[in-house]
């Protein structure tokens, strides 16, 4: 029978294409070395490990040099990554790592006083973008997820006694302590038969300009690997350092380059959001932990010293714990992969983590790395597809966050009125000038976005841009007609409302699926979830 869905399919779920390497092959890739033990490494190894068993990986880090050290909000790819394509056990992660729910992100920004709640379920309408502009001047609450934010609820009820839940029809994100995560990490790698080296690199030795030797550590080893994949973080000891790749900085863009990162009390109530808080240079995540709220302050050193960012969250934030700043710069390497060298992580690429892109892109660069690597170096066509895909998602990142930061009008200090008037978002300009003309472009003609879609694609798509240029209050000409009087979408808001009234606080619904695992399971395999088996099948995940 003919399908006329199939016959109109962009791709469609294939065999097993994973090469396998010669017995007889001497340039076989078979040793892998993952250089670095933070999220990236430890992320990188495990795939490797679990979707090519006939590799020999091994993880090398140093014991004196630490991991970044934060890095909690992600988003909900990341969950199908971990749960479907590295098969990580949910009752493990949750019994080690105990994860809290991000069901979107609550944004101090923008003019309106009361900022706005952008959730994850955005492309499914579910109450109406058009008629919250319409009605209320702020996009909160056009979603359920927004208004289960708004009113500080997670989707699970308890019904006669017992909890239902509605977060199969609701995407969200973990909030990953980044401490407890990457020892459970470790703790998996283990098992799963990653060789652990606890080693510190002092020497790379190259063998041509595009080519690793071997490792030399400080306590005199020598290693040697067929593919070195770097993840040093910042340091960028193999791709930069060693192979000399030129970084690309963003710094055009995106003016920050620190944050100071500490605790503040939460008393028990976790809140089913990541804050992000607009600050006198920059702005603050806050976000919830089991046992605190993890707050950083990304601020520009051109504008703010680190003892003026310290006191400005001391003051927000009375008794906030003991001040840590981190160092970090906006931009990405030219190639991720060069000759027997691929980077991962920080090592690669960063942004400012305004929309929670570290993990993420380190997981899309792992599986986009499992797609193209070759069994033998004889053949390696693959390598300038990665490079290029990478570096088009990475730039898509960059001018994604700067919009955020163009037009937040939310305060009028020297760095916002220099984020303004100087803040590079060329690469945007097409989504920007058709936005201006008339939106919301997830409304547009098929044709339009579909143009948008090529010239300018974007993280988190057309209605991710509506949501984050109405939230922000952006002007448009004109608004695509709603098709529809106002009280019905006030009808489907008063639900919305209703339901989220009825919801269960964060804490306690975490607590209900602890003590009902079959609410996890049924997540992560009906066929109906967002997360389900069925889905992580159409994105190719299993
Ligand atoms: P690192 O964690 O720095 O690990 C580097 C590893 O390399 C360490 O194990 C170290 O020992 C090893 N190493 C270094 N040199 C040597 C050597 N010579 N020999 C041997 N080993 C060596 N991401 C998100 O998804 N969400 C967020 O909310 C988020 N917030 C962030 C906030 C800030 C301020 C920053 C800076 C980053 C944030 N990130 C976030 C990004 C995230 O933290 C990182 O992308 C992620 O943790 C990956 O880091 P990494 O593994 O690349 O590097």
């Amino acid at each position: 029978e003919l399908d006329p869905a199939r016959l109109m399919a962009t791709h469609s779920a294939v065999g097993d294409d994973t090469p396998r390497p010669d017995p007889d092959d001497p340039q076989a890739i078979r040793r892998i070395g993952v250089i670095g033990g933070g999220t990236a490494g430890y992320l990188t190894a495990l795939a490797l490990q679990h979707k090519r068993p006939w590799l020999e990986v091994s993880l090398v880090e140093s014991p004196g040099i630490p991991i970044i050290g934060v890095g909690e909000s992600t988003v909900p790819f990341l969950l199908t990554f971990l749960h479907h394509f590295l098969e990580i056990d949910a009752d493990e992660l949750y019994r080690r790592v105990r994860p809290t729910w991000k069901t979107g992100i609550n944004f101090e920004w923008g003019p309106h006083p009361d900022g706005f709640r952008c959730a994850f379920d955005w492309s499914a309408e579910s109450v109406g973008l058009l008629g919250a502009m319409d009605a209320t001047g702020n996009i909160t609450g056009s979603t359920l997820g927004s208004a289960l934010i708004a009113r500080d609820r997670a989707a699970v009820f308890e019904v006669d006694g017992k909890p239902v839940s509605l977060l199969k029809y609701l995407p969200f994100a973990y909030h990953l302590d980044n401490k407890p995560f990457v020892e459970f990490l470790t703790d998996l790698a283990k098992r799963r038969g990653v060789k652990h080296v606890p080693a510190t690199v002092a020497d790379v030795v190259t063998s041509g300009p595009e080519w690793v030797d071997h490792l030399v550590t400080t306590d005199g080893q020598q290693l040697e690997f067929d593919l070195f994949v770097d993840c040093t973080g910042f340091r960028s000891l193999l791709l930069e350092k060693a192979l000399g790749t030129p970084f690309v900085s963003f710094g055009s863009s995106l003016f920050t380059d620190r944050a100071v990162t500490g605790n503040v009390a939460h008393h028990g109530h976790i809140k089913p959001y990541t804050d992000v808080i607009t600050m006198n240079a920059g702005w603050n995540w806050g976000i919830p932990t089991p046992d605190s709220d993890h707050r950083g302050y990304v601020y520009s050193s051109d504008f703010l010293s680190d003892d003026e960012a310290a006191a400005e969250m001391a003051k927000r934030y009375p008794g906030i714990s003991e001040p840590k700043v981190v160092r970090f710069r906006s931009g990405r390497h030219e190639k991720a992969w060069r000759g027997n060298v691929v980077g991962i992580g920080n090592a690669y690429a960063f942004t400012e983590p305004l929309e929670s892109s570290g993990l993420v892109m380190a997981a899309d660069a792992i599986w986009s790395l499992l797609a193209t690597l070759p069994a033998s170096w004889s053949s390696a066509p693959g390598r300038d597809l990665f490079n290029s895909a990478l570096n088009q998602r990475w730039d898509q990142v960059r001018w994604l966050i700067t919009s955020h930061y163009k037009f937040n009008t939310r305060l009028d200090t020297p760095f916002w009125r220099a984020v303004r008037a100087d803040a590079d978002v060329s690469g945007f300009q097409p989504i920007l000038d058709m936005f201006a003309e008339c939106a919301p472009l997830s409304r547009r003609s098929g044709t339009l976005q579909a143009m948008l879609n090529r010239v300018s694609p974007t993280t988190f798509e057309l209605y991710g841009m509506d949501n984050i240029l109405f939230g922000m209050q952006v002007p448009t000409k004109r608004l695509v007609p709603a098709g529809e009087p106002l009280s019905r979408w006030r009808a489907r808001r008063q639900a919305a409302d209703a339901l989220a009234a009825a919801a269960m606080p964060t804490a306690d619904a975490i607590a209900a699926y602890a003590d009902h695992p079959e609410l996890n399971h049924g997540l992560l395999n009906d066929d109906d979830s967002w997360a389900g088996h069925r889905v992580a099948r159409m994105m190719g995940m299993r």
